[in-house]
C-alpha cells in the first residue's frame, strides 16, 4: 500500500498526477482506511443527510504538505479522514510558485512518511520534483481529496465541528487546519503604489526570471525569496537592485560543497542560543566577508533569537552575494513610496526601474476561518501552531504545518502530524470508554 521502492520516473509521475486528478473530478470521497471507533464517530448513513451535510471522524483543510501527512497520519491511527483542498490538485502553492524554484532545505529533510524524494532529483529538488512527490505521496496513502473546496468558515455544533464550504456543509469531530504558513500575499501600502506606471507585482506572481532579460528590476525585500529571486534574475541577465530595510543573516546554502541547512539545525537544537548565535555570525563572516560596505551592515539580532522572537529565518545564499561584489546587483535603502513611474526610497534617491517585485513575505489569514474561536495570537498564528494539544477554547481543532522552522516546513508537517493523530486518538479512547462505561 505504502510506498514503491523508488519515486517515480518523469513520465510515470505525470500519469500518477493524471489519476490523482481524475478520482479528484469524480469528487467521490473514498472511505479512509480506518474505521469508525464509536457509534458517535460513525458516518451518517442517512441519504438526506447526507446531500446536506456530509460528516466525516477527521477533515483535513488543504491538500499541500501538512495536509497530506496530516491526512496520512490520522489514516494510520484508524481514523476515516477527508481532506478539503480548494484548487484542483495537491501541492496548489508549489504549482503556483516560479519556475526556477528549487528546495532551500536539503532533499533529505525534506521528506514526509516513509521516502523522500529520490536522490535523481538532486540535493535541492525543484519545484516540479516537489509537486510530483506530494502526487505520488497522496496516491501512495490513498489520500481522500475533495478539490475545488475551499473552506470558508468553522463553527462549533454540539462536540462537533461544523464546516461551510464553497461547495456544502460538513461535520466532523476532529479537525485540522493545514492552509498553509505563507497563504495570504503580504504587500506593503506604499504611497503613490496604486498610480505606479510600472509592473509592481508581489514575489508569489512573480513567474519566471528569464522573461527579465535586460530588463532593470527591483527587489524589495532582502529574505529568503528575494535573495532567491534576486540571484535568478541576475542569473537570467536582469539588472538587480535589491531595496533593504533590514539587514538579513545570511547563511550559505552550500559552505564548501556541504549543505549548510543541517548545520543550521544542529547549533541550534544542541547549542546555548547566544552561543550559537555567535557561531552563526562567525561563519557568516568567514563565509561572505564584510558586507557593509555593499550596503549589508550586520543583521540586528542573532539569527536564533530572531527566529525565536519573531519567526524570521536567514536569508539563504546561492550567488547573490557574489553577485553583488561582483557589481552585477546592489543593494539600497527602503522604499519610502512610489511616484509616476518612479520609486522614492526612504533616504531621497529615486529609481527608475521597469518592475518592482515585493518580496514582503505572507500572512496566515486564518483570521476568517478560526478568528473568533480565539486561537489566534495577535500576529495571527495558532496560538498552539505545533499540532497538540489542542486549545481548551477548541477542543479537537489542530494545526498542522503553521510555523517555519531551520529544519523546513515539509520537514515539520509529519512532525505536527504524528502528534496530532496522537492525541486525536487518545481523545477517542477515552470518549469510548466514557460511552461504552469501561
Ligand atoms: C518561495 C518559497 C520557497 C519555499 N521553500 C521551502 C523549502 O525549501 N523547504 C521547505 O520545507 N519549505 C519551503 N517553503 C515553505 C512552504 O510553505 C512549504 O514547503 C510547504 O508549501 C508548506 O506546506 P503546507 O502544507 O503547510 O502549506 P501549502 O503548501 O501552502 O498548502 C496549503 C494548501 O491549503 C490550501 N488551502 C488554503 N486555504 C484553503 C481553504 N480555505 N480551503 C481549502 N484549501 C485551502 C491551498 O490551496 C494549499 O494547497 C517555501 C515557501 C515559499 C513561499
Amino acid at each position: 500500500m505504502l510506498a514503491p521502492s523508488t519515486c517515480p520516473a518523469n513520465a510515470d509521475m505525470v500519469a500518477h498526477m493524471m489519476q490523482v486528478s481524475a478520482t479528484a473530478g469524480a469528487a467521490a470521497v473514498r472511505p479512509g482506511r480506518g474505521a469508525p471507533r464509536s457509534p458517535a464517530d460513525r458516518p451518517s448513513n442517512n441519504a438526506a443527510t447526507h446531500r446536506t451535510l456530509q460528516r466525516h471522524q477527521a477533515i483535513v483543510v488543504g491538500a499541500g504538505s501538512a495536509g497530506l501527512a496530516a491526512a496520512v497520519a490520522l489514516q494510520s491511527r484508524g481514523f476515516e479522514t477527508v481532506v478539503l483542498e480548494k484548487g484542483d490538485g495537491v501541492g496548489m502553492s508549489w504549482r503556483s510558485r516560479y519556475a526556477e524554484l528549487r528546495l532551500n532545505s536539503w532533499r533529505p529533510m525534506s521528506k514526509l512518511q516513509g521516502r523522500g524524494m529520490p536522490r535523481s532529483c538532486g540535493r535541492y529538488p525543484s519545484r516540479d520534483d516537489v509537486v510530483a512527490y506530494l502526487e505520488w505521496f497522496a496516491r501512495c496513502h490513498e489520500v481522500s481529496v475533495h478539490f475545488a473546496t475551499q473552506l470558508l468558515g468553522v463553527h462549533h455544533d454540539g462536540d462537533l465541528w461544523r464546516l461551510e464550504t464553497s461547495t456544502r456543509s460538513m461535520l466532523c469531530r476532529y479537525l485540522v487546519i493545514a492552509t498553509g504558513w505563507d497563504t495570504v500575499p503580504d504587500m506593503p501600502s506604499w504611497p503613490g503604489a496604486g498610480g505606479y506606471r510600472k509592473e509592481l507585482m508581489h514575489s508569489s506572481q512573480f513567474a519566471n526570471a528569464s522573461a527579465y532579460t535586460g530588463r532593470a528590476v527591483l527587489v524589495v525585500g532582502a529574505g529568503n525569496s528575494g535573495f532567491d529571486i534576486a540571484s535568478h534574475l541576475v542569473r537570467a541577465g536582469a539588472r538587480v537592485t535589491m531595496a533593504m530595510r533590514t539587514p538579513p543573516n545570511i547563511a550559505a546554502r552550500d559552505l564548501k560543497g556541504i549543505p549548510g541547512q543541517p548545520l543550521l539545525v544542529y547549533l541550534g537544537d544542541r547549542l546555548p542560543e547566544k552561543l550559537a548565535n555567535t557561531i552563526f555570525r562567525i561563519a557568516q563572516r568567514v563565509t561572505f566577508g564584510d558586507l557593509s560596505r555593499y550596503g549589508i551592515p550586520r543583521a540586528p539580532g542573532g539569527v536564533y533569537a530572531n527566529h525565536r522572537l519573531q519567526g524570521r529565518s536567514p536569508a539563504v545564499d546561492d550567488g547573490f552575494v557574489s553577485a553583488i561584489k561582483r557589481g552585477e546587483a546592489r543593494v539600497v535603502g527602503p522604499v519610502e513610496r512610489f511616484d509616476g513611474d518612479g520609486v522614492v526610497l526612504a533616504d531621497g534617491a529615486r529609481l527608475h526601474p521597469d518592475s518592482v517585485i515585493c518580496a514582503t513575505g505572507y500572512r496566515r489569514g486564518l483570521e476568517s476561518l478560526v478568528g473568533h474561536l480565539g486561537v489566534l495570537g495577535d500576529d495571527g498564528v495558532p496560538i498552539h501552531h505545533s499540532g497538540a494539544p489542542d486549545h481548551p477554547y477548541a477542543a479537537r481543532l489542530y494545526f498542522c504545518g503553521m510555523w517555519a522552522p531551520f529544519s523546513g516546513q515539509i520537514r515539520l508537517g509529519p512532525i505536527h502530524a504524528r502528534r496530532i493523530a496522537r492525541a486525536a486518538a487518545i481523545d477517542r479512547r477515552m470518549r469510548y470508554r466514557v460511552f461504552s462505561g469501561v
